[in-house]
């Protein structure tokens, strides 16, 4: 008997704090199906919750006499040896119990896996086996960095890591892709599960008849599977949620003499390494999980599969509703208390999701890039030239005898040079053995076999150090980061192919006012052309964000009551211009406060009051003024850094610098002052006129003088503040 009426699959995490309260990545997933009818994904925040909901599934289970099969994704074992060298056995489940009697673990996810990896270690030479860790600086017996350590005694990756492809190691414990700190944190919870009545364990005990059976598996396997749902959910679903539920379909869906036979024909090494259930069925998996319930029975067959709708997993928390609120009893706020009050109320409310690099040009990096090999991996030649080691130069001018062969890039020389003798070298090639200095090609006289240069070349000249430009661990870009093209190369060069980034924010842009109609319809006495929209959307689609049009809507309440709902629906943020003050026809703002989430803010800011801020539906509403020159401006000075926040990339501060004044102007105190302006003859020239309803100014403009609160009187060659629209980038 091999069938299985339930199955569980578990994402376990070695996380050391406790996962948000909102379902999020890289937290305990557990998915489950039982007599062909998946459940949602359950989301846990500790290990400790997760352990507790698998008991009490196991416990139901059997109780209800379901035989279930309950699969982790992290090794049950390591590599063969190790067990031995630990304990003095070879049977794995003794090294579960030792780690089950050493890890402690807590409610916050703070644990001590690095101290017990320490003690491993310390049955070995050093360095490693076990490496990679959170600090640099502290537990000595574990190395940060794997360059240097053997593994002669035990291998590096078992057998079944070899067969299935995959690229981490049971010894690494930090750094993508990592699986060491799991099983440390995984298996003495399992050393505690599997002594729950009727659990053995595949394959190191007699599985074939118990009614609860946990083995190992791997999602990677049915990765083809997990990227195509998630294309289909439009991105907006969590990897690992995705990644549970359909294994544990695809798992369910397996006939059961088939997984009868593939959990039966093992080879010799699993005994102690332990198997991933379906390394080497990855193609089958792959259709199991992606096949409709007709062509592929459940298991069990007592229930119809129904393929309910993959779970999405809800955004990060809510903003609060009084995001934003204003310091009371000011009339005219300030625009840095202004700024201040957006940038304390805010955060991000976009998920993580995965990118390959080539595409994550304008993306938000969610969390710091990891370089996963250092670049230059190896010390390499910067020119075409000749190498030897420089301690074998005669003093004065060298002649030296040339080494067959060559070391060209992608083309190493495999032995060493002979002491006293040059190799000809390629720029890029790695450098051998034997020779730590380059002589430029162009710099020596070559004839019969050797060749000759003057002497002063210094030791080590033209070669590059391995690492000299990151460092394998080191954090090549920080969490926040906007990605450019350059950082797509940076990021290649250590070896990432995807990065983790937040879903591109989603901003919808409605315009008000009756008078409003398209640009290139036929205009009516008292209408004007919506300039607005088509600005907004370009200007939030130049960001890298996702642009929402919601077209234009009449000055009516129930309308526009009607197009925030909807805008609400759609996207993250809401961008309106026009009807933002307090008259008649300001519905904008009347919504917002009706709503009751609304702040009306007086900024002291030319071009630019009014300012209707607040929630609708949770969405954040930037209830712009409707004058095009005023909308701009508190786009690019208040909307901009807020949408920053909310999108994941942090508070940034448009950089200006001073240049002399091509103008004169008397300003008045008590507001700041933003003119269009740009640089001609290394002055800042500003448009003639003030006036707030000229749409050329915007057009004319290159950037923006900033004129502080305070008086000013600006004569020609006065220092001012310029800020390049270029320095408004997201
Ligand atoms: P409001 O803020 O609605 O009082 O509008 C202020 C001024 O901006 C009025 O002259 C409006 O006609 C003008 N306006 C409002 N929305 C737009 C728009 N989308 N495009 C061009 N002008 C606009
Ligand atoms: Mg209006």
């Amino acid at each position: 008997m091999s069938s299985f009426d339930s199955v569980l699959v578990v994402d376990w995490s070695a996380a050391a704090k406790r996962a948000p309260k909102r379902p999020s990545k890289d937290a305990i997933w557990l998915g489950f199906v039982r007599g062909g009818v998946a459940s949602d994904p359950i989301y846990c925040r500790t290990r400790i919750e997760a352990e507790a909901r698998i008991a009490h599934i196991m416990e139901e289970e059997r109780a209800a006499g379901r035989r279930l099969l309950a699969t982790f994704d992290f090794p049950f074992g390591y590599p063969t040896g190790l067990a031995r060298r630990i304990t003095g056995s070879d049977d794995p489940l003794d090294l579960w119990d030792w780690l089950a009697a050493r890890i402690t673990d807590s409610e916050t996810g703070q644990n001590n896996r690095f101290d017990v990896a320490e003690a491993i270690n310390s049955h070995f030479d050093e360095p490693g086996p076990l490496w990679g860790k959170t600090h640099v600086d502290r537990w000595p017996g574990i190395p940060y960095r794997k360059a240097g350590i053997v593994y002669d005694e035990v291998a590096e990756k078992r057998t079944c890591d070899l067969i299935s492809a995959a690229s981490s190691s049971c010894f690494q414990l930090c750094y993508h892709p990592t699986v060491g700190s799991q099983i440390l944190m995984g298996l003495p919870m399992l050393s505690r599960l599997r002594r729950q009545g009727g659990t053995r364990v595949w394959p190191f005990q007699q599985w074939q008849d118990a009614p609860i059976v946990l083995a190992e598996i791997w999602p990677g396997l049915i990765e083809p599977a997990v990227k195509i749902a998630i294309s289909k959910g439009g991105g907006a679903s969590i990897r690992d949620a995705v990644q549970v539920d359909l294994l544990a379909r695809a798992l369910a869906r397996m006939p059961g003499t088939e997984l009868h036979s593939i959990m039966s024909n093992l080879p010799d090494a699993a005994r102690e390494e332990a198997w991933i259930l379906g390394a080497g069925h990855r193609a089958r998996l792959c259709d199991l999980a992606t096949s409709t319930p007709a062509s592929a029975p459940p298991l069990a067959g007592k229930v119809p599969s129904t393929t309910t709708p993959l779970t999405l997993p809800p955004a990060p928390p809510p903003l609060r509703d009084d995001c934003f609120a204003m310091p009371a009893g000011v009339e005219w706020t300030p625009v840095d208390d202004a700024l201040a009050a957006l940038r304390a109320g805010l955060h991000p409310v976009v998920r993580a999701e995965r990118c390959k690099v080539a595409d994550a040009c304008g993306r938000v990096l969610a969390g710091a890039a990891i370089a996963l090999r250092a670049s230059p991996p190896l010390a390499n030649s910067a020119i075409d030239g000749y190498g030897f080691a420089y301690d074998s130069l005669p003093p004065g001018d060298a002649v030296l005898p040339l080494a067959p062969g060559r070391s060209a890039a992608g083309a190493p020389y495999e032995g060493t040079v002979p002491h006293g003798h040059a190799l000809r070298i390629l720029t890029g090639a790695a450098v051998p053995d034997g020779v730590d200095t380059i002589v430029l090609e162009e710099d020596t006289r070559q004839s019969a076999g050797q060749i000759a240069f003057r002497a002063g070349i210094k030791r080590g000249a033209n070669t590059r150090k391995a690492g000299e430009d990151v460092n394998a661990g080191a954090n090549a870009l920080p969490k926040g980061r906007v990605l450019t093209p350059a950082d797509l190369a940076l990021l290649a060069s250590v070896g990432l192919g995807e990065v983790s980034v937040y879903r591109r924010l989603r901003v919808a842009v409605i315009s008000t006012g009756d008078e409003l109609i398209e640009a290139g319809g036929e205009a009516a006495k008292g209408q004007i052309f919506d300039a607005n929209r088509p600005m907004l959307l370009a200007q939030i689609a130049a960001w890298g964000l996702e642009a929402i049009d919601m077209g234009r809507i009449a000055d009516d309440r129930a309308t526009l009551r009607a197009a925030l709902n909807e805008a609400a629906s759609r996207a993250d943020v809401i961008l309106t211009s026009g009807g933002a003050s307090a008259g008649d026809e300001d519905h904008v703002s009347a919504l917002l406060s009706e709503a009751g989430a609304m702040q009306q803010w007086r900024i002291a800011l030319k071009p630019g009051r009014p300012l209707a801020l607040g929630l609708w539906n949770s969405a954040p509403v930037f209830g712009l003024p409707g004058n095009p020159v005023a909308a701009l401006v508190c786009t690019l000075i208040f909307a901009r850094p807020a949408l920053g926040l909310l999108a994941g990339a942090g508070w940034t501060e448009p950089q200006g610098f001073n240049v002399p004044a091509g103008f004169e102007k008397s300003k008045k105190p008590g507001r700041r002052e933003y003119l269009r302006a740009r640089i001609r003859n290394g002055r800042a020239e500003v448009f003639a006129s003030e006036g707030s309803g000229r749409v050329s100014s915007l057009s004319w403009a290159e950037g923006l003088v900033e004129l502080p609160d305070g008086a000013a009187q600006i004569a020609i060659g006065d220092p001012v503040r310029y800020i390049p629209f270029g320095s408004f980038a997201l």
